[in-house]
């Protein structure tokens, strides 16, 4: 089973992630966290030049492209084929919500090459983290260039996250992040284990 977590700086993610993975070994599965861009070692070289340079959205897609085909290859792949669950900190929505409608490149040819780059694998469960960025701003500590376009800039990805949410009902469930980790945990957690069930 593959279950990704979404969702603007600050919403919460690797909180959650990390809280699901202690559940879920708690309770006997075999487990594997990544994260994106990230992964393998190319995708962590890949992770460093994305946060450090600027460059051309197209060039910003292009590289987050090549560390999920990378990381869905080398890393998740092989793993889903072992029977481990894998867990991801953002994967293709991701592309779509911030170099789509954050940077403005057309969302549906970033579905077409999220399908190309990840040779099509989908998540079982996507979990949306929606907050609304005022919010993520003020919860982050450290700030990485990503994250200077602000306010405006988040909006767009928020929506576009939505969007998606809208378009894909069953895979995307949204959350809202407002509330405290314990609560959106236990939500989290039915969310998982029905899919598990089924
Ligand atoms: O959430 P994480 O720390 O992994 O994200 C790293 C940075 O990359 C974040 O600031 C996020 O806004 C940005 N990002 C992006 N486009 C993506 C994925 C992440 O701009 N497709």
């Amino acid at each position: 089973r593959l279950i990704t977590f979404e969702g603007i700086d600050g919403a919460g993610k690797s909180t959650q992630l990390s809280l699901l993975r202690q559940v879920l070994q708690q309770k006997g599965y075999e487990v594997l966290v990544t994260r994106e861009p990230g992964g393998d070692a190319v995708g962590e070289e890949v992770r460093r030049l994305l946060l450090q340079q600027c460059m051309v959205p197209r060039a910003e897609l292009l590289l987050f492209l090549a560390s999920r085909a990378q990381n869905t290859e080398v890393v998740i792949r092989p793993a889903l084929a072992s029977g481990i669950i894998v867990l991801c900190d953002r994967y293709i929505d991701s592309s779509v919500a911030y170099q789509g409608y954050g940077r403005d490149l057309h969302p549906e040819t970033i579905e077409q090459l999220n399908n190309f780059a990840t040779n099509s694998l989908v998540p079982d469960l996507t979990i949306l983290l929606d907050l609304p960025p005022e919010i993520g701003l003020e919860r982050q500590t450290q700030k990485n260039r990503m994250e200077e376009a602000g306010l405006t800039f988040l909006q767009r990805v928020r929506e576009g996250y939505l969007l998606l949410a809208q378009k894909y009902p069953e895979r995307i469930r949204t959350l809202d992040a407002r509330r405290p980790p314990e609560e959106i945990h236990r939500e989290v957690c039915t969310l998982v284990f029905e899919l598990l069930a089924g």
